[in-house]
């Protein structure tokens, strides 16, 4: 596997998200989000390197969505993160490095608490349901 590392900051569109490996993410089970408003990316860092490597991809596609104005729901940008990941990992052999990134405790906004966590099985209606929040989250700025 070839090692690269995670950068600190992500360029995207006229912006640069800053990544932080977040201990609130991992308390409140959640594998990741992303603070559009702040430009900010946390990831829970209890995770396995692949489980880690899937929560980042899939804030990416968030980002991509939201500065790209490309639609996306939460199962859609599930499923595109997944692609993504099993193309860098296996496709590509390529392995995350997080030691650039900083270990945070982060207090994020309250709304994305009623997100849906990644590791729950959720039923298609509570999937549509999310869907719709994540959707009036983007204007609200978390996703
Ligand atoms: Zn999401």
């Amino acid at each position: 596997m070839l090692k690269v590392k995670v950068p600190e900051e992500l360029p995207m569109g006229a912006h640069r998200y800053k990544t932080y490996l977040s201990e609130w993410a991992e308390k409140h089970d959640r594998s990741g989000a992303v603070v559009h408003d702040k430009l900010q990316i946390f990831i829970a860092p209890g995770a396995e390197p692949s489980v880690l490597m899937e929560s980042y991809s899939h804030e990416l596609v968030h980002i991509i969505g939201r500065v790209f104005c490309v639609h996306l729901d939460e199962r859609e940008v599930d499923s595109l993160a997944e692609g993504l990941t099993q193309f860098l990992r296996d496709g590509l052999g390529i392995e995350f490095d997080w030691s650039n990134i900083e270990t945070i405790k982060a207090n994020l906004p309250i709304a994305v608490d009623k997100l849906p966590t990644r590791r729950s099985p959720i039923s298609s209606a509570e999937a549509k349901q999310a869907a719709r929040a994540a959707i009036a989250k983007r204007t609200a700025g978390t996703t």
